[in-house]
């Protein structure tokens, strides 16, 4: 019955600990196959928000106090990763975070695991898929992932969470302390996983990249969303040009 999920974050409040506010009543929408840019200063809390949805909050102290969550039919606020992974919503955290003494091979079968027990068939499917993306990887498979350039440590971080199939990819930063030709690639890498129907909510700094990406997006000031809409608009707003495209 639920052939297009969309992403629904209703007026959540989030908290670290007892009483650290990190987000206060935000709303955001990603819709069945859209990209969503998600933009902010360091702090404003947007890793905070894809932690909640991803359900890695609490692997952090954090909690969410109020509001909801849903991705189509299902509730994941107060869930856990494994249940957003098993409804299809999977995120690549900020820092390329690769497990540096496995080989590639075995970094991708770590996000692939909930399949490989069903179906060897599946996961060597899926293996295909992200070679197709990322041939770099496929000529590195027996090297260890801690040996790769940062770029594809990047890869690699974005090819095991598409292990696991996601409708929907929370991308954290994936450009970040990248050469500009690499962030180019990783650009061009979100537009092909895309257009392969799968969506993706991105937390960017770059924002010119993110917003060249983006149907919407959103801008978030210290834990509150300020500014949202569709994304040629908002590039178009003095705030944002001024603050998060470095115009004057
Ligand atoms: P960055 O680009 O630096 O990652 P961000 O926009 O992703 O910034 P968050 O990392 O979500 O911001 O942080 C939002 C707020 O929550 C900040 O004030 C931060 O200090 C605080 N915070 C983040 N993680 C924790 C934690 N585990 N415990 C306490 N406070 C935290």
């Amino acid at each position: 019955p639920d052939e297009e999920p969309a992403l629904h974050v209703d007026a959540i409040d989030v908290i670290y600990g007892r009483a650290v506010s990190a987000l206060r009543s935000v709303s955001l929408t990603v819709p069945h196959g859209g990209v969503v840019a998600l933009l902010g200063a360091n702090g404003a809390g947007k890793t905070t928000l894809l932690r909640a949805v991803s359900g890695t909050l609490r692997l952090h102290r954090g909690a969410v106090t109020a509001g909801r969550i849903r991705y189509g039919a299902t509730e994941l606020d107060g869930r856990d990763p494994v249940a957003a992974v098993r409804a299809g919503v999977v995120q690549v955290p900020e820092g390329r975070r690769v497990f540096a003494g496995l080989t590639v091979d075995e970094n991708l079968r770590t996000g692939g695991l909930g399949l490989g027990r069903r179906a060897p068939a599946l996961v060597r499917e899926a293996r295909d898929r992200v070679f197709a993306l990322f041939p770099r990887l496929a000529e590195r498979t027996h090297q260890a992932a801690g040996l790769l350039s940062g770029g594809e440590q990047q890869m690699l971080a974005i090819g095991r969470a598409l292990m696991a199939a996601p409708r929907l990819l929370l991308l954290d930063e994936p450009s970040l302390g990248l050469a500009p030709q690499m962030v180019a690639r990783i650009a061009d890498v979100v537009k092909e996983i895309n257009s392969q129907g799968t969506a993706v909510l991105l937390v960017e700094q770059n924002a010119g990249m993110a917003l060249s990406l983006a149907d919407s997006a959103y801008v978030l000031e210290v834990g509150e969303i300020r500014l949202s809409g569709a994304a040629d608009e908002l590039a178009r707003t003095d705030a944002v040009r001024r603050l998060y495209l470095g115009e004057t």
